[in-house]
Protein backbone atom coordinates (compact mmCIF):
# COMPACT_ATOMS: atom_id res chain seq x y z
CA UNK A 1 0.00 0.00 0.00
CA UNK A 2 2.68 2.03 0.30
CA UNK A 3 2.82 3.63 -2.90
CA UNK A 4 -0.99 4.42 -2.66
CA UNK A 5 -2.73 7.48 -2.16
CA UNK A 6 -5.59 5.58 -2.36
CA UNK A 7 -6.53 1.91 -1.63
CA UNK A 8 -10.20 0.95 -1.71
CA UNK A 9 -10.05 -2.75 0.08
CA UNK A 10 -13.31 -5.42 -0.18
CA UNK A 11 -15.84 -2.44 -1.27
CA UNK A 12 -19.04 -3.54 -1.50
CA UNK A 13 -22.38 -1.35 -2.01
CA UNK A 14 -25.87 -2.36 -2.44
CA UNK A 15 -28.83 0.22 -3.60
CA UNK A 16 -32.32 -0.81 -2.59
CA UNK A 17 -31.61 -4.89 -2.53
CA UNK A 18 -29.15 -4.37 -5.70
CA UNK A 19 -25.37 -5.48 -5.66
CA UNK A 20 -23.94 -2.41 -7.33
CA UNK A 21 -20.45 -3.35 -5.76
CA UNK A 22 -18.94 -6.52 -5.34
CA UNK A 23 -15.83 -7.17 -3.25
CA UNK A 24 -13.97 -4.02 -4.93
CA UNK A 25 -10.03 -3.76 -4.49
CA UNK A 26 -8.12 -1.13 -6.14
CA UNK A 27 -4.84 0.52 -5.27
CA UNK A 28 -4.22 3.99 -7.09
CA UNK A 29 -0.45 5.05 -7.18
CA UNK A 30 0.43 8.99 -6.76
CA UNK A 31 0.86 11.25 -10.01
CA UNK A 32 -1.03 8.36 -11.46
CA UNK A 33 -4.00 9.10 -14.45
CA UNK A 34 -6.39 6.59 -13.79
CA UNK A 35 -9.17 5.75 -15.48
CA UNK A 36 -12.33 3.59 -14.76
CA UNK A 37 -14.01 2.71 -17.69
CA UNK A 38 -17.07 0.46 -18.43
CA UNK A 39 -20.29 0.60 -19.75
CA UNK A 40 -23.36 2.69 -18.31
CA UNK A 41 -24.35 1.19 -14.60
CA UNK A 42 -21.51 -0.68 -13.99
CA UNK A 43 -20.30 1.34 -10.83
CA UNK A 44 -17.61 4.08 -12.05
CA UNK A 45 -19.68 6.92 -10.78
CA UNK A 46 -20.49 5.28 -7.12
CA UNK A 47 -16.73 4.00 -6.71
CA UNK A 48 -15.34 7.55 -7.41
CA UNK A 49 -18.32 8.92 -4.95
CA UNK A 50 -17.00 5.87 -2.22
CA UNK A 51 -13.34 7.19 -2.49
CA UNK A 52 -15.09 11.27 -2.80
CA UNK A 53 -16.97 10.46 0.41
CA UNK A 54 -20.64 11.02 -0.78
CA UNK A 55 -21.13 7.31 -1.16
CA UNK A 56 -20.83 5.36 2.57
CA UNK A 57 -20.07 1.78 1.37
CA UNK A 58 -22.04 -1.28 3.20
CA UNK A 59 -18.57 -3.01 3.97
CA UNK A 60 -14.87 -2.52 3.48
CA UNK A 61 -12.21 0.02 3.85
CA UNK A 62 -11.02 3.83 2.10
CA UNK A 63 -7.20 4.30 2.30
CA UNK A 64 -6.17 7.53 1.66
CA UNK A 65 -2.53 7.62 1.67
CA UNK A 66 -2.81 4.81 4.01
CA UNK A 67 -4.82 5.98 6.50
CA UNK A 68 -8.56 4.83 7.24
CA UNK A 69 -10.73 7.61 6.18
CA UNK A 70 -14.53 6.00 5.87
CA UNK A 71 -15.43 8.27 8.80
CA UNK A 72 -13.80 11.34 7.23
CA UNK A 73 -16.18 13.70 5.47
CA UNK A 74 -15.89 15.15 1.92
CA UNK A 75 -14.53 18.27 3.00
CA UNK A 76 -12.29 17.08 4.90
CA UNK A 77 -10.46 15.02 2.06
CA UNK A 78 -7.64 16.06 0.58
CA UNK A 79 -9.78 15.94 -3.20
CA UNK A 80 -11.88 17.90 -5.11
CA UNK A 81 -14.10 16.71 -7.84
CA UNK A 82 -15.10 18.09 -11.14
CA UNK A 83 -18.31 17.08 -12.66
CA UNK A 84 -19.94 16.78 -16.25
CA UNK A 85 -22.22 19.49 -15.34
CA UNK A 86 -19.76 22.20 -14.59
CA UNK A 87 -22.10 23.71 -11.40
CA UNK A 88 -20.12 27.40 -11.83
CA UNK A 89 -22.17 29.64 -9.21
CA UNK A 90 -23.82 31.73 -12.01
CA UNK A 91 -23.93 34.51 -10.05
CA UNK A 92 -20.41 35.26 -9.42
CA UNK A 93 -17.47 36.13 -12.39
CA UNK A 94 -14.92 33.83 -13.06
CA UNK A 95 -12.65 35.03 -10.66
CA UNK A 96 -14.71 34.79 -7.76
CA UNK A 97 -16.14 31.05 -8.77
CA UNK A 98 -12.27 29.92 -8.78
CA UNK A 99 -11.78 31.97 -5.41
CA UNK A 100 -14.71 30.75 -3.57
CA UNK A 101 -12.96 27.47 -2.04
CA UNK A 102 -10.12 29.60 -0.33
CA UNK A 103 -11.94 32.62 0.59
CA UNK A 104 -13.74 29.95 2.85
CA UNK A 105 -10.50 28.74 3.57
CA UNK A 106 -9.36 32.09 5.01
CA UNK A 107 -6.48 32.32 2.71
CA UNK A 108 -5.47 36.35 2.07
CA UNK A 109 -6.62 38.24 -0.91
CA UNK A 110 -2.61 38.39 -2.23
CA UNK A 111 -2.66 34.86 -1.93
CA UNK A 112 -6.27 34.26 -3.78
CA UNK A 113 -5.15 36.80 -6.70
CA UNK A 114 -1.65 35.13 -7.28
CA UNK A 115 -3.21 31.23 -7.39
CA UNK A 116 -6.91 32.59 -9.42
CA UNK A 117 -3.98 34.31 -11.77
CA UNK A 118 -2.20 30.65 -11.98
CA UNK A 119 -4.90 28.34 -12.46
CA UNK A 120 -6.56 30.56 -15.19
CA UNK A 121 -2.96 30.13 -16.61
CA UNK A 122 -3.11 26.51 -16.81
CA UNK A 123 -6.12 26.31 -18.02
CA UNK A 124 -5.36 28.59 -20.91
CA UNK A 125 -7.56 31.22 -20.09
CA UNK A 126 -5.57 33.88 -18.63
CA UNK A 127 -7.27 37.48 -18.71
CA UNK A 128 -10.55 35.94 -18.27
CA UNK A 129 -11.23 37.27 -14.17
CA UNK A 130 -14.15 39.24 -14.73
CA UNK A 131 -16.30 37.47 -17.57
CA UNK A 132 -19.25 36.32 -16.19
CA UNK A 133 -19.39 32.32 -16.36
CA UNK A 134 -22.67 32.53 -17.98
CA UNK A 135 -20.87 34.31 -21.37
CA UNK A 136 -18.21 31.62 -21.29
CA UNK A 137 -18.44 28.30 -24.19
CA UNK A 138 -19.06 24.92 -22.66
CA UNK A 139 -15.16 24.18 -22.93
CA UNK A 140 -14.33 27.36 -21.21
CA UNK A 141 -16.74 26.90 -18.22
CA UNK A 142 -15.34 23.16 -17.97
CA UNK A 143 -11.97 24.47 -17.60
CA UNK A 144 -13.43 27.01 -14.84
CA UNK A 145 -14.56 24.12 -13.03
CA UNK A 146 -11.27 22.69 -13.50
CA UNK A 147 -8.80 25.88 -12.18
CA UNK A 148 -11.83 26.16 -9.10
CA UNK A 149 -11.25 22.32 -8.45
CA UNK A 150 -7.87 22.58 -8.52
CA UNK A 151 -7.23 26.07 -6.49
CA UNK A 152 -7.45 24.09 -3.33
CA UNK A 153 -4.17 21.89 -4.10
CA UNK A 154 -6.05 18.51 -3.80
CA UNK A 155 -4.19 15.57 -3.61
CA UNK A 156 -6.52 13.83 -6.32
CA UNK A 157 -8.35 15.04 -8.55
CA UNK A 158 -11.98 13.09 -8.80
CA UNK A 159 -13.41 13.56 -12.35
CA UNK A 160 -16.63 11.96 -13.78
CA UNK A 161 -17.31 12.24 -17.44
CA UNK A 162 -16.18 15.79 -17.34
CA UNK A 163 -15.83 16.34 -21.26
CA UNK A 164 -19.39 14.36 -21.46
CA UNK A 165 -21.37 17.32 -22.21
CA UNK A 166 -18.85 19.15 -24.63
CA UNK A 167 -18.93 18.25 -28.77
CA UNK A 168 -16.42 15.83 -30.25
CA UNK A 169 -14.03 18.05 -31.61
CA UNK A 170 -13.73 20.50 -27.93
CA UNK A 171 -13.49 16.89 -25.73
CA UNK A 172 -10.33 15.72 -27.92
CA UNK A 173 -8.87 19.40 -27.34
CA UNK A 174 -9.84 19.01 -23.75
CA UNK A 175 -8.53 15.48 -23.64
CA UNK A 176 -5.05 16.76 -24.41
CA UNK A 177 -5.48 19.68 -22.14
CA UNK A 178 -6.19 17.37 -19.38
CA UNK A 179 -3.50 14.87 -19.31
CA UNK A 180 -0.81 18.05 -19.53
CA UNK A 181 -2.50 19.77 -16.83
CA UNK A 182 -2.34 16.34 -14.95
CA UNK A 183 1.21 16.17 -15.75
CA UNK A 184 2.10 19.67 -15.52
CA UNK A 185 1.23 19.27 -11.55
CA UNK A 186 1.54 15.86 -11.18
CA UNK A 187 -1.22 14.85 -8.95
CA UNK A 188 -3.65 11.85 -9.00
CA UNK A 189 -6.65 12.19 -11.35
CA UNK A 190 -8.98 9.62 -11.49
CA UNK A 191 -11.12 9.80 -14.12
CA UNK A 192 -14.45 8.50 -14.83
CA UNK A 193 -15.78 7.50 -18.78
CA UNK A 194 -18.24 5.17 -20.69
CA UNK A 195 -15.85 6.48 -23.98
CA UNK A 196 -13.06 3.60 -24.66
CA UNK A 197 -11.12 6.14 -26.74
CA UNK A 198 -10.60 8.74 -23.87
CA UNK A 199 -9.33 6.12 -21.75
CA UNK A 200 -6.84 4.61 -24.04
CA UNK A 201 -5.62 7.99 -24.98
CA UNK A 202 -5.19 9.47 -21.67
CA UNK A 203 -4.89 7.53 -19.30
CA UNK A 204 -1.90 5.61 -17.16
CA UNK A 205 -3.68 3.07 -15.57
CA UNK A 206 -6.85 1.97 -16.99
CA UNK A 207 -9.35 -0.54 -15.22
CA UNK A 208 -11.73 -1.53 -16.97
CA UNK A 209 -15.52 -2.82 -14.96
CA UNK A 210 -18.60 -4.55 -15.55
CA UNK A 211 -21.53 -5.49 -13.33
CA UNK A 212 -19.73 -4.08 -10.27
CA UNK A 213 -16.58 -6.20 -10.73
CA UNK A 214 -13.40 -5.13 -11.88
CA UNK A 215 -12.54 -7.11 -15.20
CA UNK A 216 -8.63 -5.65 -15.77
CA UNK A 217 -6.63 -3.52 -14.60
CA UNK A 218 -3.52 -2.35 -16.98
CA UNK A 219 -1.80 0.42 -19.11
CA UNK A 220 -3.31 1.31 -22.54
CA UNK A 221 -1.23 -0.71 -24.14
CA UNK A 222 -1.76 -3.78 -21.67
CA UNK A 223 -5.52 -3.68 -22.26
CA UNK A 224 -5.63 -3.10 -25.73
CA UNK A 225 -3.26 -5.66 -26.63
CA UNK A 226 -3.82 -8.44 -23.97
CA UNK A 227 -7.23 -8.42 -22.63
CA UNK A 228 -8.05 -10.62 -19.76
CA UNK A 229 -11.24 -11.65 -20.86
CA UNK A 230 -13.87 -11.33 -23.65
CA UNK A 231 -15.58 -8.64 -22.29
CA UNK A 232 -12.59 -6.40 -21.71
CA UNK A 233 -11.63 -7.36 -25.66
CA UNK A 234 -15.08 -6.46 -26.82
CA UNK A 235 -15.50 -3.08 -24.92
CA UNK A 236 -11.63 -1.73 -26.25
CA UNK A 237 -12.00 -1.50 -29.41
CA UNK A 238 -14.07 -4.37 -32.18
CA UNK A 239 -12.95 -7.29 -31.73
CA UNK A 240 -13.66 -10.69 -33.76
CA UNK A 241 -14.11 -13.39 -30.49
CA UNK A 242 -14.51 -16.97 -31.62
CA UNK A 243 -14.78 -20.17 -30.02
CA UNK A 244 -11.07 -22.07 -29.88
CA UNK A 245 -9.44 -25.22 -29.19
CA UNK A 246 -5.70 -25.31 -27.38
CA UNK A 247 -4.28 -28.24 -28.10
CA UNK A 248 -0.84 -27.76 -26.96
CA UNK A 249 1.22 -24.82 -25.69
CA UNK A 250 1.53 -22.36 -29.04
CA UNK A 251 -1.20 -24.08 -30.74
CA UNK A 252 -4.30 -23.21 -31.55
CA UNK A 253 -7.58 -24.21 -33.60
CA UNK A 254 -10.00 -21.89 -34.58
CA UNK A 255 -12.51 -21.41 -37.80
CA UNK A 256 -11.43 -24.87 -38.76
CA UNK A 257 -7.61 -23.80 -39.35
CA UNK A 258 -4.21 -25.21 -36.70
CA UNK A 259 -1.99 -21.83 -36.05
CA UNK A 260 0.67 -21.01 -34.25
CA UNK A 261 0.31 -18.72 -31.15
CA UNK A 262 2.43 -17.03 -28.35
CA UNK A 263 0.25 -18.76 -26.05
CA UNK A 264 1.16 -21.17 -23.16
CA UNK A 265 -0.38 -22.72 -19.90
CA UNK A 266 -3.83 -24.32 -21.19
CA UNK A 267 -5.01 -27.95 -20.47
CA UNK A 268 -4.30 -29.64 -24.06
CA UNK A 269 -7.73 -29.50 -25.35
CA UNK A 270 -8.79 -27.00 -23.57
CA UNK A 271 -12.22 -24.76 -24.75
CA UNK A 272 -11.01 -21.13 -24.76
CA UNK A 273 -11.89 -17.82 -26.40
CA UNK A 274 -9.47 -16.06 -29.22
CA UNK A 275 -9.65 -12.88 -29.88
CA UNK A 276 -8.30 -10.78 -33.12
CA UNK A 277 -8.86 -7.37 -34.34
CA UNK A 278 -9.91 -6.22 -37.42
CA UNK A 279 -6.51 -4.61 -38.42
CA UNK A 280 -4.72 -7.62 -37.43
CA UNK A 281 -6.33 -10.11 -39.76
CA UNK A 282 -3.83 -10.42 -43.04
CA UNK A 283 -5.70 -11.23 -46.74
CA UNK A 284 -3.93 -13.35 -48.88
CA UNK A 285 -4.42 -15.79 -51.61
CA UNK A 286 -6.87 -18.41 -51.08
CA UNK A 287 -4.35 -21.16 -51.99
CA UNK A 288 -2.10 -20.01 -49.26
CA UNK A 289 -5.04 -19.37 -46.33
CA UNK A 290 -5.39 -21.14 -43.16
CA UNK A 291 -9.11 -20.19 -43.66
CA UNK A 292 -11.67 -18.63 -45.77
CA UNK A 293 -14.29 -16.51 -46.16
CA UNK A 294 -16.90 -14.52 -48.16
CA UNK A 295 -16.49 -10.71 -48.27
CA UNK A 296 -20.72 -9.44 -47.73
CA UNK A 297 -19.14 -5.73 -47.90
CA UNK A 298 -16.15 -3.23 -47.94
CA UNK A 299 -16.54 0.70 -46.36
CA UNK A 300 -14.16 3.00 -47.06
CA UNK A 301 -12.85 4.48 -43.86
CA UNK A 302 -10.70 6.96 -44.56
CA UNK A 303 -7.51 5.20 -44.18
CA UNK A 304 -8.58 2.02 -44.60
CA UNK A 305 -11.19 -0.09 -45.64
CA UNK A 306 -13.66 -1.96 -43.32
CA UNK A 307 -15.16 -5.22 -44.44
CA UNK A 308 -17.58 -7.58 -43.33
CA UNK A 309 -16.19 -11.07 -43.36
CA UNK A 310 -18.65 -14.12 -43.65
CA UNK A 311 -16.99 -17.52 -42.69
CA UNK A 312 -18.77 -21.04 -42.85
CA UNK A 313 -19.53 -22.81 -39.96
CA UNK A 314 -19.25 -19.79 -37.54
CA UNK A 315 -21.84 -17.59 -36.04
CA UNK A 316 -20.70 -14.16 -36.40
CA UNK A 317 -19.49 -12.61 -39.42
CA UNK A 318 -15.54 -11.08 -39.47
CA UNK A 319 -14.95 -7.61 -39.20
CA UNK A 320 -11.41 -7.03 -41.07
CA UNK A 321 -9.67 -3.78 -41.88
CA UNK A 322 -7.23 -3.44 -44.62
CA UNK A 323 -5.65 -0.26 -46.88
CA UNK A 324 -6.89 -2.81 -50.00
CA UNK A 325 -10.35 -2.97 -50.29
CA UNK A 326 -11.77 -6.39 -51.53
CA UNK A 327 -14.43 -6.89 -53.87
CA UNK A 328 -18.19 -7.86 -52.35
CA UNK A 329 -19.42 -11.38 -53.10
CA UNK A 330 -15.37 -12.57 -53.56
CA UNK A 331 -13.97 -15.24 -51.31
CA UNK A 332 -10.39 -14.19 -49.42
CA UNK A 333 -7.82 -16.07 -47.48
CA UNK A 334 -6.91 -14.94 -44.22
CA UNK A 335 -3.98 -15.56 -41.54
CA UNK A 336 -2.85 -13.99 -38.47
CA UNK A 337 0.42 -13.67 -37.18
CA UNK A 338 1.16 -15.73 -34.30
CA UNK A 339 1.60 -12.50 -31.92
CA UNK A 340 -1.64 -11.43 -32.54
CA UNK A 341 -3.89 -14.17 -31.65
CA UNK A 342 -5.30 -13.36 -28.47
CA UNK A 343 -5.88 -16.64 -26.32
CA UNK A 344 -8.59 -16.01 -23.43
CA UNK A 345 -9.83 -18.23 -20.89
CA UNK A 346 -13.84 -18.85 -21.67
CA UNK A 347 -16.10 -15.66 -20.13
CA UNK A 348 -19.15 -16.44 -19.48
CA UNK A 349 -20.31 -12.80 -18.89
CA UNK A 350 -22.05 -10.78 -21.18
CA UNK A 351 -20.52 -8.93 -23.84
CA UNK A 352 -20.11 -5.71 -24.31
CA UNK A 353 -22.54 -6.02 -28.17
CA UNK A 354 -25.23 -7.68 -26.13
CA UNK A 355 -28.82 -6.93 -25.93
CA UNK A 356 -28.75 -6.42 -21.89
CA UNK A 357 -25.49 -4.14 -22.21
CA UNK A 358 -27.46 -2.02 -25.94
CA UNK A 359 -30.25 -1.93 -23.12
CA UNK A 360 -28.02 -0.41 -20.09
CA UNK A 361 -26.29 1.46 -21.99
CA UNK A 362 -29.19 3.74 -23.35
CA UNK A 363 -29.65 4.54 -19.95
P1 LIG B 1 -23.07 5.92 -15.80
O1 LIG B 1 -21.95 5.92 -16.78
O2 LIG B 1 -24.41 5.72 -16.45
O3 LIG B 1 -23.04 7.05 -14.83
P2 LIG B 1 -21.88 4.21 -13.79
O4 LIG B 1 -21.04 3.08 -14.20
O5 LIG B 1 -21.20 5.43 -13.30
O6 LIG B 1 -22.88 4.57 -14.94
P3 LIG B 1 -23.23 4.19 -11.27
O7 LIG B 1 -23.71 5.61 -11.43
O8 LIG B 1 -22.17 3.91 -10.33
O9 LIG B 1 -22.83 3.62 -12.69
O10 LIG B 1 -24.51 3.33 -10.95
C1 LIG B 1 -24.47 1.94 -10.78
C2 LIG B 1 -25.86 1.43 -10.47
O11 LIG B 1 -26.29 1.91 -9.20
C3 LIG B 1 -26.93 1.90 -11.46
O12 LIG B 1 -27.80 0.83 -11.69
C4 LIG B 1 -27.62 3.02 -10.72
O13 LIG B 1 -28.95 3.15 -11.14
C5 LIG B 1 -27.51 2.57 -9.28
N1 LIG B 1 -27.46 3.71 -8.33
C6 LIG B 1 -26.49 4.63 -8.26
N2 LIG B 1 -26.70 5.51 -7.25
C7 LIG B 1 -27.86 5.12 -6.68
C8 LIG B 1 -28.64 5.61 -5.57
N3 LIG B 1 -28.25 6.67 -4.86
N4 LIG B 1 -29.78 4.94 -5.26
C9 LIG B 1 -30.18 3.86 -5.96
N5 LIG B 1 -29.48 3.34 -7.00
C10 LIG B 1 -28.35 3.95 -7.37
Amino acid sequence: MSNSVISLKDISVSFDGESILKNLNLDIDYGTFVTLLGPSGCGKTTTLRIIGGFVEPDSGDVFFSGERINDLPPHKRELNTVFQRYSLFPHLNVYENIAFGMRIKGKSESEIKDKVTAMLRLVALGGYEKRSVSTLSGGQQQRIAIARALANDPKVLLLDEPLGALDLKLRKEMQVELKRIQQKLGITFVYVTHDQEEALSMSDIIVVMNHGEIQQIGTPVDIYNEPENGFVADFIGESNIVDGIMHDDYDVEFCGARLKCVDSGFAKGEEIDVVIRPEDVVVIPVTDAKFCGTVLSSTFKGVHYEMIVEIPNQDEDWLIQSTVSQEVGREIGMTVEPENIHIMKKYTGDYAGDEEYADSAEG
